[in-house]
C-alpha cells in the first residue's frame, strides 16, 4: 500500500486564549445563554454566513460552542471542531457538543440531509507518523481528547491511537503541547 503524508493544518482554528479568561467574560458568556430543557440557546451574536453562535473576545471572534465545551470539560477543543449532536447551531449545551473534524461535520450534514453530494472534507487516512506527530497525539490524549476524533484528525486508524496510548508503540516519546 502506498502511504501518503499529510500536512496537519492548524491555521483555520486558533487555540482558545485561556490565559486571558476573566470572570467578567465568563459572566458575559453565560448571560447570553437561555437554558431550555434540551438546547441552551445563544442569545448573543449569530454569524451571518452560517448561523453559528459567536462571541468576540480579545479582538477575535470565536464560536461560542468552543468556550461552552471548555467550561464543561476543561479541554480546549483546538485543533478539532465542536460539532452538535442536536443539529442546532445556536446551541451551547456542552452535552450536545462533541469534538470532530471537518470530515465528521460533512458526514454528519450528509446524514442529516443538510448537504448533498460527495464528501470532500475527509482527509486521507494513511499518515505516516513520526516522533513529532506522536508527541502531539500523546499530548491530546493526556488532555482527555477522545481517540476517535484524534484518529480522524491525524489520519490514522483508531487502533494506532489505542496502541500508542497503551504504550505498545512509540513508548519513549514524550507528550508535547503542539501550541508551544
Ligand atoms: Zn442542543
Amino acid at each position: 500500500m502506498e502511504e501518503k503524508r499529510i500536512i496537519v493544518s492548524m491555521n483555520k482554528l486558533r487555540p482558545l486564549p485561556l490565559d486571558r479568561l476573566t470572570q467578567k467574560f465568563i459572566d458575559k458568556f453565560w448571560n447570553r445563554v437561555n437554558k431550555t430543557n434540551t438546547c441552551w440557546l445563544w442569545q448573543g451574536t449569530i454569524s451571518i454566513a452560517k448561523g453559528y453562535a459567536i462571541i468576540s473576545f480579545v479582538g477575535t471572534v470565536w464560536y461560542a460552542s468552543r468556550f461552552a465545551y471548555y467550561f464543561r470539560h476543561r479541554v480546549d477543543p483546538y485543533p478539532l471542531l465542536t460539532l452538535h449532536t442536536c443539529d442546532n447551531r445556536i446551541c451551547v449545551n456542552p452535552t450536545h457538543l462533541f469534538l470532530g473534524t471537518e470530515g465528521d461535520n460533512t458526514n454528519d450534514m450528509v446524514n442529516k440531509g443538510r448537504a448533498k453530494g460527495p464528501d470532500k472534507g475527509t482527509k486521507p487516512s494513511n499518515t505516516i507518523l513520526d516522533e513529532y506527530l506522536v508527541s502531539h497525539i500523546k499530548w491530546y490524549l493526556s488532555q482527555g481528547y477522545q481517540q476517535r476524533p484524534l484518529a480522524k484528525f491525524f489520519g490514522v486508524s483508531q487502533t494506532c491511537i489505542t496502541d500508542l496510548n497503551r504504550g505498545k508503540t512509540w513508548k519513549g516519546i514524550v507528550a508535547r503541547d503542539p501550541k508551544i
